[in-house]
Formats: C-alpha cells, sequence, structure tokens
C-alpha cells in the first residue's frame, strides 16, 4: 500500500478532469490524476468529434483524449491508474482510497467523475451503437444531415434533442413510452408546434433494424405499451435520450448532490457544499454535457482550487502572526 500526496487530487480523465490538471500543474500545484475504470472518459467510445474547437477537419475520440493526456503530463501531472473507492471529506487533506488499496491524499480535491448515458439494454442498441444509434444529438446529430431520425424519451433532454435534431434532419420523430411527457411544459408546446416533428406516443423500441453491410441502422421495431400492437418506422438515426447517470454514488453522505443525483456546485462556479472541494464536467452539468464545457469547468476548478489554496495560507499566515510570540514557540515545539 502506497501513499500518495499532492496539493491537487483530481479524479477522472476526461476532459473535465485533464484539463484541470493542465491549468493545475501550471499553477504549480503537481496534480495527481486518477484515471478511474475509463480513462480518456467518455470521448475514448466515439470516433468522429467534429465540435471540439482548434482542428479544422474532423478528429477521433481516443486521439483527442490521448493529446489531452500527453499535454497534462508534458506540463507536469501526474496520471495514476486505479479508481476511488473510498473517501474522508471530514478533514484536510482530504484522503481517499483507491481499489488498488493505495490511499491519496490531496489538499483541494477535483471531482471530474463525469456520467454515464441511460441505454435501453436491447441487443440490437449495442450492435448499432456508432453506426445509427446514439445518446447524444448535439455530438452526432450533424452526421445525420437530410436523415430521418428518431428520439426516444420524454423528458427535457428528449423534446431538446427532437428540436435541435430539425435544424439537421427532415423530419423527425419522438418515440414516448407514455401518452405525456415529462418535459416542461415551454418546451412540449414548442415541439408540438413544430412541423417537423411527430410523436409515437405509448410505443417502446422493440429492436434496432440493421440494414447489414455499411448501412447501420434503418429502421426501429415498436411495439404498444398499451395494445402491444407491433409497427416499424423506416430510420437512419436513433436517438436514446432517457436520462444519465452521474458518478457520484461515492460521494452521497459526505457532498450536497441535487435532486437528479449530480453533484451540486455554486452557481458560477465549481464549488462543492465542503470547502477544498470543487466539481466540474458532466458530473455537475445535466443541461450542456460537452467535451468543450468539461474542459471549461475543469479550467474553472481549477482556478477555484489555486484561489482556495491561496487563501488558506494567507489564514494560516495572518493565524500565525496574530498569537502571542509564547504560544507561538510552544506551538513550534510541539508541531
Ligand atoms: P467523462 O468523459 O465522462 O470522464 C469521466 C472520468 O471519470 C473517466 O476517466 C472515468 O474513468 C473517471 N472516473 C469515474 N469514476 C471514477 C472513480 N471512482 N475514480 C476515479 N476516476 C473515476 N461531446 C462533444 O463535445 N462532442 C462530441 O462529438 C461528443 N461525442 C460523444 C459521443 C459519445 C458516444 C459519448 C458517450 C459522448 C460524447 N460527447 C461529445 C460528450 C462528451 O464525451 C462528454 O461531455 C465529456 O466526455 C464529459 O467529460 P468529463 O470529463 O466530465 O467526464
Ligand atoms: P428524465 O427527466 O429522467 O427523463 C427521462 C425520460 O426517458 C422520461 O420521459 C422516461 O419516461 C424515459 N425513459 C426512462 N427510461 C426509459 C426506458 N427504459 N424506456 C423508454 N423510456 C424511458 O431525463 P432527462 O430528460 O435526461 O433530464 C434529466 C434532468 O435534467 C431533469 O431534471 C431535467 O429537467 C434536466 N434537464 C434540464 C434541461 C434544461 O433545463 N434545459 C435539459 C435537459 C435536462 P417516463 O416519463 O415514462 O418515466
Amino acid at each position: 500500500m502506497t501513499t500518495h500526496t499532492t496539493r491537487m487530487l483530481i479524479l477522472g480523465s476526461g476532459p473535465a478532469g485533464l484539463s484541470a490538471a493542465i491549468y493545475g500543474a501550471r499553477a504549480g500545484m503537481n496534480p495527481i490524476v486518477v484515471q478511474g475504470v475509463q480513462p480518456g472518459g467518455q470521448l475514448t467510445t466515439t470516433t468522429d468529434v467534429e465540435n471540439y474547437p482548434g482542428f479544422r477537419d474532423v478528429v477521433q475520440g481516443p486521439w483527442l483524449m490521448e493529446e489531452m493526456q500527453a499535454q497534462a503530463e508534458h506540463v507536469g501531472t501526474r496520471m495514476v491508474w486505479d479508481t476511488i473507492t473510498g473517501v474522508d471529506l471530514s478533514r484536510r487533506p482530504f484522503r481517499l482510497t483507491g481499489d488498488s488499496g493505495d490511499v491519496y491524499e490531496g489538499e483541494v480535491l477535483v471531482i471530474a467523475t463525469g456520467a454515464q448515458a441511460r441505454w435501453l439494454g436491447l441487443e440490437s442498441e449495442e450492435a448499432l451503437k456508432g453506426k445509427g444509434v446514439s445518446a447524444c444529438a448535439t455530438c452526432d446529430g450533424f452526421f445525420f444531415r437530410g436523415k430521418r431520425v428518431a428520439v426516444i424519451g420524454g423528458g427535457n433532454t428528449a423534446v431538446e434533442e427532437a428540436l435541435y435534431l430539425t435544424n439537421h434532419s427532415p423530419h423527425v420523430t419522438l418515440i414516448h413510452r407514455r401518452d405525456t411527457l415529462r418535459a416542461e411544459r415551454i418546451l412540449q408546446e414548442r415541439l408540438h408546434a413544430h412541423p417537423g416533428i411527430t410523436v409515437l406516443w405509448n410505443k417502446a423500441v422493440a429492436g434496432f433494424v440493421d440494414g447489414g453491410g455499411a448501412a447501420g441502422l434503418v429502421a426501429i421495431d415498436l411495439h404498444d405499451t398499451v395494445t402491444g400492437e407491433r409497427s416499424r418506422i423506416d430510420v437512419e438515426g436513433g436517438f436514446v435520450a432517457i436520462g444519465h447517470h452521474p458518478a457520484t454514488e461515492l460521494f452521497r453522505g459526505h457532498l450536497e448532490l441535487d435532486g437528479d443525483g449530480y453533484m451540486a456546485v455554486e452557481p458560477g462556479s465549481t464549488r462543492t457544499s465542503v470547502p477544498g472541494v470543487f466539481a466540474c464536467g458532466d458530473v455537475a452539468d445535466k443541461v450542456y454535457r460537452q467535451a468543450v464545457t468539461a474542459a471549461g469547468t475543469g479550467c474553472m476548478a481549477a482556478l477555484d482550487a489555486e484561489r482556495f489554496l491561496a487563501h488558506a495560507a494567507f489564514e494560516s499566515d495572518r493565524a500565525a502572526a496574530a498569537e502571542p510570540a509564547g504560544e507561538k514557540e510552544n506551538a513550534e515545539a510541539s508541531w
């Protein structure tokens, strides 16, 4: 068992964690990044990335994350292959335990553990991921220009994705398992007013249909949740929008979470309910969920952390200066 100590401990090696590391290293906080089970994060599970600024041509998700990691290491970040399984945030330095048995101590902690899309759990869905089936319209909608697409779900995300997809697609079908939407009223009004969107009520996905060869998704088989009747719609893109799981279980009871289980942060900052702990990226964001927003809040977390440490050092110097000389000598002797 090894104890790793650092000024700045970062959990997660996606765009949020690595951006925090780049800024943290350059600010002299010698960050350690604990990578978790998905080194590089969600973008390593996709191919074409066309909306991350700085690249004229499409780049590949895994390559982009390798570059981000290399940049973080180049400026002084230490990457560790481990997953955090235990936390003690009751005092600083914070003390976390890895799956390996190693202990990690950080004067500040940045949580960038991300979120995972929920999937329907069908075999055909797994087989066609990246070949017509996606969980992110903002990421992949552009690849379906001029094609028919469907969105599955009835919450804010599904309705927003359906509306967004009308920018690219001549026809969007929203498939929902009930006859009422969970989405906010204003979004529902926009959805129903849009001539390019059809809603199929009381329909569940029975399977995604593979056209074979390079075709990918060509149709979705449905069953009616009330009558049981079977039907099929022809689409080339299927967007599953049935919610996300933020990776926050580890922190339940230690940090404040919002009603959907996301990390609660002070608006306009990355500060969590425990001073010295910061959260960034998808783990604290249920609205934007993009690589560039994750990277942006990663930068914010490093800046917030640096200010926190500077303030803590200033307060401790001031307290030491205010102590009577005799007490200071005694304190130093006992230290
Ligand atoms: P993540 O990338 O989710 O990274 C989380 C990290 O935390 C991982 O490294 C994981 O191993 C680690 N972790 C989790 N738990 C622990 C733990 N207990 N201990 C230590 N580490 C832990 N966005 C775009 O902008 N453009 C796109 O084209 C695009 N395409 C996408 C395609 C797909 C298929 C998917 C799934 C997402 C796509 N996204 C895209 C969204 C984008 O990937 C996310 O918004 C972004 O990755 C979020 O970054 P993050 O750093 O917050 O978290
Ligand atoms: P959500 O509100 O949990 O909605 C998920 C939807 O998917 C529900 O309609 C649900 O159906 C459906 N669903 C769940 N499991 C399913 C399954 N197995 N098969 C078929 N359908 C299934 O998730 P979300 O829309 O991602 O939103 C999450 C949170 O983020 C919410 O608090 C939301 O308000 C917020 N959000 C806000 C904004 C914004 O403010 N602009 C944007 C996006 C998200 P049922 O309705 O039948 O349960």
